[in-house]
């Protein structure tokens, strides 16, 4: 049965990178019929903390990436790797050096057979010996790693490829230990725009910064699938069952995989767009929580439900509803509010809409159809320069809709403000 593990160090947040290499273990686990275990690498305890350890709990749960054991720790698990350090002093393959074990590395070259790279020789005797257990008592990550890697019986090592050096010299204590080693499968790393490993430089790098600018979880689960893999049938948008279906170690690719902004934008909006209306009002009210009752923010979330392609994007929409102070767009302003004859248009337009009731999208649309013909104007003569003194934008959901959604009293504020500031006279 395949056995795999995510293992984390609690030094910071939820990496973009280390929640792929977290995905892709779970996938390879659900679509196997495996299991999939979370281990916490806390033994650096100077640089590790809960808030840390707690924030990746969190960001994996809200990932969907559910685990069947665990979490362990390995700070409590220092006794095995004491008892396995002493194991290896009593058949000489260590040394004692003061308080610390150190292994002595076999003068070997050591193959590695990578699921991803193929065969990778490597010389153990350009390496230095190992420590097992530091000074302090503490146990070295690339023992830990084995000595649990081996009582948690896991069978696939899938993990980042800044790893791969790590890899011999793991390889050389399982030999030692007389256990044959995991398969191993080292994923490419992901890359930013500049094809420098992606970090802080970049910007929002950690699952918790995504989330907070609205990305859905299926959307990252979707767009990291795609970082370093392929399904092979050139599709995109997928949903987590599909792409368990369709995953394979064979098709992780070996090169480096670029991280697109844009994509994953795309993606998420195409998410958002497969969303049922109830589940994008839950996702909405979730990630908005608004104070308008439920009913409105219905009617709000389907206005906008074809148009926005992260929750942020919403949020903003929504703010242009709440506001009783409209920012308004300088080139929305220029192109369509300082126009002759603007002020004059929206002078009436605003007397006729006052006297609309109820102020439904129907009757609005009819009193404004009537003015247009009235005036002997073209319909957008109207309809844009009425948009952007209502929302300040050039784009919006229709804009009857909107009038009727935002309701008489702030039409008509927004409207007089508009006039007021004289925009359209000469
Ligand atoms: N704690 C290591 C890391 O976060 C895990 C490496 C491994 O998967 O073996 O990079």
């Amino acid at each position: 049965m395949v056995r795999v593990r995510f293992a984390p160090s609690p030094t910071g947040y939820l990496h973009i990178g280390s929640a792929r290499t977290a995905l892709f273990n779970w996938l390879y686990a659900r679509s196997q019929g495996g299991v999939f275990i979370l281990r916490i690498e806390d033994t650096d305890q100077k640089r590790s903390s809960d808030v840390f350890m707690e924030g990746i709990i969190a960001d994996m749960k809200w990932l969907g990436l559910n685990w069947d054991e665990g979490p362990f720790f390995q700070t409590k698990r220092f006794d095995a790797y004491r008892a396995c350090a002493h194991e290896l002093l009593e058949k000489g393959l260590a040394y004692k050096d003061g308080e610390a074990i150190i292994f002595k590395i076999p003068d070997v070259k050591v193959k590695i057979h990578d699921l991803v790279h193929g065969e990778i020789e490597m010389d153990n005797t350009l390496i230095d010996d190992l420590v097992l257990m530091k000074s302090d008592g503490s146990p070295a990550y690339n023992f830990a790693c084995v000595v649990d890697d081996i009582e948690m019986q896991i069978t696939h090592v899938i993990r980042g490829d800044d790893h791969i050096s790590n890899t011999n010299k793991q390889v050389a204590l399982y030999d030692a230990l007389g256990i044959r080693p995991p398969k191993f499968a080292h994923m490419p790393l992901i890359l930013g725009p500049d094809k420098a490993p992606l970090s802080k430089r970049f910007g929002a790098v950690s699952i918790t910064d995504y989330r907070a600018m609205g990305y859905l979880p299926q959307a990252l689960v979707n767009y990291l699938s795609l970082l370093g893999w392929s399904p092979g049938d050139n599709k995109e948008f997928m949903g987590a069952e599909e792409i368990i279906k369709k995953f394979s170690l064979k098709r992780i690719n070996k090169t480096g995989a670029e991280f697109n902004l844009d994509k994953l934008r795309w993606i998420n909006g195409e998410h958002i767009r497969k969303f049922t209306l109830d589940e994008f009002v839950k996702a909405g009210m979730d990630f908005i929580k608004p104070e308008c009752g439920e009913a409105w923010f219905r009617k709000f979330a389907g206005l906008y439900h074809s148009r926005v392609k992260t929750l942020v994007e919403l949020k903003e929409e929504f703010g242009i509803f709440m506001s009783d102070d409209v920012r308004y767009n300088d080139d929305a302003v220029e192109k369509f509010l300082k126009k002759d004859k603007v002020s004059d248009i929206l002078s009436v337009t605003r007397e006729r809409l006052e006297k609309v009731d109820p102020f439904t999208q129907e009757n609005i649309e009819k009193e404004a159809r009537a003015l247009v013909a009235e005036l002997k104007i073209e319909s957008a003569d109207l309809i844009h320069p009425l948009r952007v003194a209502v929302t300040g934008k050039a784009v919006s959901a229709g804009v009857f809709e909107v009038l009727a959604l935002l309701g008489k009293d702030k039409v008509i504020k927004r409207l007089e403000k508009v006039i007021g500031a004289g925009y359209g006279r000469k």
